[in-house]
């Protein structure tokens, strides 16, 4: 079936934001894209917040960025991956075709940012918990509660409680 890549784009050149889209019925697709900017509210939805956001979709032009011959749907959907791969400004949330480990590389940036701050809200409470478990022998060590026993057969505190003894004597 003959279908299309199409890219939906302010008229005003100053607006860079724009969306890719794919169809084997590019008339019907307009129509239905008119129709839910004007209709489709309910949803948080990128491109119709758009549009309404930049006056009507009288203001928008569509192009047609290719014209293709496909076996079906999904290699049309890996063609406008590659579309929308090659595009900046894209108000295209949905990436049609998108494996796991694609979404793991378009997002390693923010999935890092994330994993670093779980790590840090995550030290925080450890050194939290650390913190309020710990105590100082009066020999001067600072160790956790739980080895305060252990503790008291190191040399360290057995040399302090010895010279405290000869002290007192
Ligand atoms: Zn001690």
């Amino acid at each position: 079936m003959y279908s299309y890549i199409y890219k939906i784009s302010c008229k005003d050149p100053k607006i860079k934001d724009c969306y890719i889209g794919s169809t084997n019925n590019f008339k019907r697709r307009i129509r239905q894209h008119r129709y839910s900017s004007e209709n489709i509210f309910h949803e948080q939805n990128n491109l119709y917040d758009f549009i309404r956001n930049n006056g009507t979709i009288n203001n928008f032009q569509f192009d047609i960025l290719l014209k293709v011959l496909v076996n079906d749907k999904k290699d049309l959907h890996e063609i406008e991956k590659q579309f929308i791969k090659n595009n900046d400004n894209l108000l295209n949330k949905y990436i049609p075709n998108r494996t796991q480990k694609e979404y793991y590389n378009d997002n390693y940036e923010s999935l890092k940012q994330k994993r670093l701050i779980r790590y840090y809200d995550n030290r925080d409470e450890i050194l939290l918990k650390k913190s309020s478990t710990m105590v100082t022998c009066e020999c001067g060590s600072t160790l956790t509660k739980n080895h305060i026993h252990r503790h008291y057969k190191t040399k360290k505190h057995l040399n302090f409680t010895n010279k405290v003894c000869i002290n007192e004597i």
